[in-house]
């Protein structure tokens, strides 16, 4: 098979960790005979020393043209202490996700059996989750009207949605539920929100031509506990861009770190897909980020937008075996790791590599 892949590494441990995820693309296309050709491009911070745009043009030409995008992150502390910057990094990934369409974001939880005592949930608790969420990701508040008014002391943003854009992402949550154990879990805040009774009316419509999925209706507030209560309970999850937000970053401390989880963002276009994790100031330039998440990333490209399912396994499977072997980036260490088997960075990609 042949593909251009564009890598973006962005900011911070962004750059360090899409490094280690393009090397296990390299291979993959090696050890299963595929071309795969590269090409880079700016966003965020870098982009704006560079060229003072967040995604300048040709960034974003050269992702309409490629066949998938390999993300890092965006962001610096800069902005982050300084919020009346006018122009800012997260803008270019916002940007990135309206132009490209990017309409789906699949953040699959799924957690290593090695990495149970990772997690500040209890073992008999967590063993056996599995759960797919689906975050709504070009509308809400994120991209609804905002303003400061009454001389800058009252402000308000505005969460609003369409029901072709609900619509969109139902069937595509209730397409993977099909294909999974036939549960779907549908989040809004319906008994407050007009959107979300917008929401809702909307996945009932859409519900009709899946008579086999089963359907729950939870709010937000219910499902941020029993996310922490009954994980297993999930398989299927669909919700807006906000409420997603929240939830999808609870749910990383099932996977015990934010760099273990990967997601896909997808629409009709090109594909995105990054680690859930952003630019990590604390740690970035130490070369000690874990880059599961970005190889985990490279193996949604795979399978999502390649249809390399067996390419895809293999990653995963090499993550899983390098996991069993005791290898441990600091993130998911804990007492119990002997320190020759904490790693950083670009051993932690090694160890994966060679068992590709
Ligand atoms: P963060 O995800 O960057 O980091 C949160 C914590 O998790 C930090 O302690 C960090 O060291 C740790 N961590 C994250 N990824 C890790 C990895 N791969 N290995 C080991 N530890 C890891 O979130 P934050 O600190 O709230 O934000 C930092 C910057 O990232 C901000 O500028 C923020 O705006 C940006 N951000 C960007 C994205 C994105 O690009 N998609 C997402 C979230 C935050």
């Amino acid at each position: 098979m042949k593909k251009n892949i564009l890598i973006v590494p962005g900011d911070g441990i962004g750059q360090e960790v899409t490094a280690v995820g393009k090397k296990v693309l390299d291979k993959i296309a090696a050890k299963f005979n595929h071309q795969f050709n590269y090409d880079e491009a700016l966003i965020g911070h870098v982009a704006i020393e560079a060229t003072g745009n967040p995604l300048p043009d040709e960034s974003l030409e050269k992702m309409k043209k490629s066949d998938a995008v390999l993300f890092g992150a965006v962001g610096h502390p800069k902005y982050d202490n300084d919020p009346s910057a006018k122009v800012r990094p997260e803008q270019g990934l916002l940007k990135m996700r309206k132009e490209l369409g990017l309409y789906a974001n699949l953040r699959p939880i799924k957690l290593f059996d090695e990495l149970l005592s990772a997690s500040s949930i209890k073992p008999e608790i967590l063993k056996g989750a599995d759960i797919l969420f689906f975050r709504e990701l070009t509308g809400d508040v994120y991209f609804g009207k905002r303003e400061r008014i009454d001389g800058g002391n009252t402000a308000y943003d505005t969460m609003i949605y369409s029901k072709f854009e609900v619509e969109r992402i139902a069937r595509r949550a209730f397409d993977a539920a099909m294909t999974r154990g036939k549960k779907l879990m549908s989040v809004d805040k319906a008994n407050v929100l007009e959107s979300s009774r917008l929401w809702r009316e909307t996945i009932l419509e859409v519900a009709k031509d899946y008579p086999e999925v089963e359907l729950e209706h939870q709010f937000v507030d219910a499902a941020a506990m029993i996310l922490i209560k009954d994980p297993k309970r999930f398989d299927v999850v669909v919700t807006g861009n906000l409420f997603g937000d929240i939830l999808t970053d609870e749910a990383s401390q099932i996977a015990g770190s934010m760099g273990m989880l990967a997601s896909a963002s997808i629409g009709d276009g090109t594909g995105v897909y990054e680690p859930i994790h952003g630019s990590a100031h604390d740690i970035t330039g130490k070369g000690v980020a874990n880059p599961l998440a970005s190889i985990l990333s490279a193996a949604l490209l795979l399978d999502i937008s390649f249809g390399l399912k067996e390419e895809s396994n293999a990653v995963i499977n090499a993550v899983d075996a390098v996991l069993k072997a005791g290898f441990r980036t600091r993130d998911i260490a804990d007492a119990t790791t002997p320190a020759d088997k904490i790693l950083g960075t670009t051993a932690m990609g090694e160890e994966v590599l060679s068992r590709l």
